[in-house]
């Protein structure tokens, strides 16, 4: 088994193939019966970056503790590859778990942090040293080994939490809100590292993380997730430019929601323009609530009137346009947009 090759291996630890991972009709119900996860169906490709993606209490982290094996499940199927992982113990899975924050023991080093889980069964201790120094060294930490988390910056800890991640041969990497504590500069710099690291060890990450931002930054996949069951599965792109219901259009950010002649229909903020519509385009009319400078754009609360009456619409206006032709709070103005660019929302 794996665990068992990290610790006789002694040509030093290499990350091992990536798995993908199924989750068939996966459901979890907490004491009490609430149903926090509720028979999901979920394919994930070996190798691709995964993010669960949510408001809190959605079932995100239920989901990814269950394929951690740190939560039973309480009915349904985990596979990974075609392993069924359902009833495995965690040590026992092929995979690894990545904390908020990191959650290094401060007070060991570097190496000792990463040589951690070999200490724990029995490896000797030149031959775990030898292993954890491999691993800090492919993440560009090597020379900073007997330092304690507490000497480390953010992004360094970062590095030691991962080599500490990959030291029992995970196909799969689970990270658990892993950014969501760092300060927003740092934040975006350690997803950046996470989406390189991701590709070079090319293993399989699902990560989770309420960020909508995060999550189109990083995934190749996106899963969004509600009351338990899974919304929508797609590229950043895909989810973006088609959210399929209103959940996602709103929870996504950056879209209007109207109630048109032809039903629910999402516009997104930068489609939408002022002004007279060209021929045959939708309009409505509106009032101006809102004019916020952003730098590149201009963001304009509207008033508008749609099929059901008033409803508070978002207009982002390049800054060079906003120029142009100006607009003031309590100004009536008319918003248009192209056909093509309103998007059905399943009701
Ligand atoms: P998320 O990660 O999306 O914020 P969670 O998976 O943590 O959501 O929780 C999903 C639901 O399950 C929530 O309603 C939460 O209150 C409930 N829940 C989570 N953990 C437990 C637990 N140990 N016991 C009972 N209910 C829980």
């Amino acid at each position: 088994m794996w665990g068992m090759d990290a610790s006789k291996t002694s040509s030093g630890p290499v990350a091992s193939r990536a798995a993908g991972i199924e989750l068939i009709a996966l459901s979890k119900r907490y004491d009490g019966g609430s149903v926090a996860v509720n028979a999901i169906d979920l394919r994930i490709a070996e190798g691709s970056y995964c993010c669960l993606l949510g408001p809190s209490g959605c079932g995100k982290s239920t989901t990814l503790r269950m394929i951690a094996g740190h939560e039973s499940v309480s009915s349904g199927d985990i596979l990974m590859g075609s392993r069924n992982i359902t009833d495995l113990p965690a040590a026992a899975r092929g995979t690894a778990m990545m904390f908020q924050s990191f959650a290094l023991f401060p007070h060991l080093t570097a190496l000792d942090n990463v040589a951690f889980s070999l200490k724990m069964k029995g490896v000797a201790r030149a031959e775990r040293q030898q292993q954890a120094q491999a691993l800090l060294e492919r993440v560009a930490m090597g020379h900073l080994a007997q330092r304690l988390p507490g000497e480390l910056s953010g992004g360094q800890q970062q590095r030691v939490a991962l080599a500490r991640a990959l030291m029992n041969h995970p196909k799969v990497l689970l990270l658990d809100e892993p950014l969501s504590a760092l300060d927003p500069f740092l934040r975006i710099q350690m997803r950046a590292e996470l989406r390189r690291w991701q590709q070079e060890l090319g293993l399989t990450f699902i990560h989770v993380t309420h960020s909508q931002e995060e999550a189109m930054a990083l995934a190749d996949t996106m899963v969004v997730m509600n009351h338990g069951v899974i919304e929508q599965v797609g590229s950043p792109h895909q989810i973006y430019n088609r959210p399929v219901n209103e959940f996602v259009a709103r929870f996504m950010g950056g879209h209007n929601v109207l109630r048109l002649p032809q039903g629910l229909m999402a516009v997104r903020n930068d489609h939408l323009q002022l002004g007279s519509p060209a021929e045959a385009c939708p309009s409505l009319g509106g009032t101006v609530t809102d004019v916020e400078y952003q730098g590149t754009h201009v963001l304009l609360g509207v008033e508008a009137v749609d099929q059901q009456g008033a409803t508070g619409v978002t207009v982002m206006v390049p800054e060079a346009r906003f120029a142009e032709h100006p607009v003031q709070l309590g100004q009536a103005v008319s918003l248009w947009w192209q056909p093509q660019q309103a998007h059905a929302l399943a009701a």
